[in-house]
Formats: structure tokens, sequence, C-alpha cells
């Protein structure tokens, strides 16, 4: 899959809601393995289906990569079931927003539900970089973009 380009804003892709994922096929696993690809390029540590023009519900994630611990991860129709009161604030960058950071706050804690490549239902709880990641990656399946959120102080 190395035809995959990143989009940028303004591109429309950007802006969809996306189509839940409903066949795990090999297909699937090449997608995810061509965004893997094109975030450890950019370099990124999170990207999300639109960012290279597919209007599907997966995002992948390595949020150690950069510090030395490879630990890809992909997820397939993620939903939000859990977050807590405290807040955090980040520092977000994204791959189709080029040379900008956005001050974000977001719940500290996550807990999310996904399907793996193989439709396997899976969980799991997140903080710190991780939690915002899930966070910043999961809004970019209904079109939300970390610009979009008042600049936290
Ligand atoms: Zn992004």
């Amino acid at each position: 899959m190395t035809d995959l380009q990143l989009r940028f804003v303004p591109d429309p892709v950007l802006r969809a809601v996306c189509a839940p994922v409903t066949v795990f096929d090999a297909k699937l696993a090449a997608l995810a393995k061509g965004m893997l690809d094109v975030m450890y390029a950019a370099p990124g540590r999170g990207l999300a289906a639109p960012q290279v023009g597919i209007a599907e519900r997966i995002f992948v994630m390595d949020a150690t990569w950069k510090e030395g611990t490879t630990d890809p991860h992909v997820f397939v129709n993620p939903e939000m079931v859990a977050c807590s009161d405290q807040v955090a604030v980040l520092s977000e960058g994204c791959l189709s927003i080029p040379d900008q950071t956005s001050r974000v706050a977001r719940p500290a804690q996550v807990t999310l539900r996904w399907h793996d490549l193989n439709g396997t239902p899976q969980a799991g709880t997140f903080i710190g970089f991780a939690a915002a990641c899930v966070q910043h990656e999961r809004d970019h399946l209904d079109g939300i973009l970390c610009t979009d959120y008042p600049e936290a102080p």
C-alpha cells in the first residue's frame, strides 16, 4: 500500500464522518500496514484512515517508537466507553496540519473498545500521551481536528 498519500487541510476527506469497517480481510490488514508505514515515515505517532484519504473507522498508533520501543497498534471501529474527570493539557500536532500545534484539554484517562484486524473485540485503558493520542485519532474518524478545540491555557 505504498500508494497511500498523506492528506492535508483543507482536504474535505478530513471532515468526513467515516463509515464503520465491516469486512476484516487481507485488504484491511494491508491498509493498516500501509498506514503504519506512512505514520513512521512522516514521522508521527498516530494516523487515522481519513488522513490517507480513506473514510473508514480505523486508526493506528505507536506512542513509544520515537523513544526506541516499537509498539504498533491498530484500532478498528474504536469507541470511547469511559473517561476520567481529570483533564490533561497536551500540545498536539497533526500530520495533516503541518507546522502547527495546539494545546488541547482532554480527559487524562480513557477506556476504549475496538476491533482488531481479525474482528475480535478488544478493550484497553490509556493514560498520558497515549490517552491524548487515541482521542485525537478517534476524533479524526468523525471529521474533528485538534485545531477545532479552544486553545487551552
Ligand atoms: Zn491528526
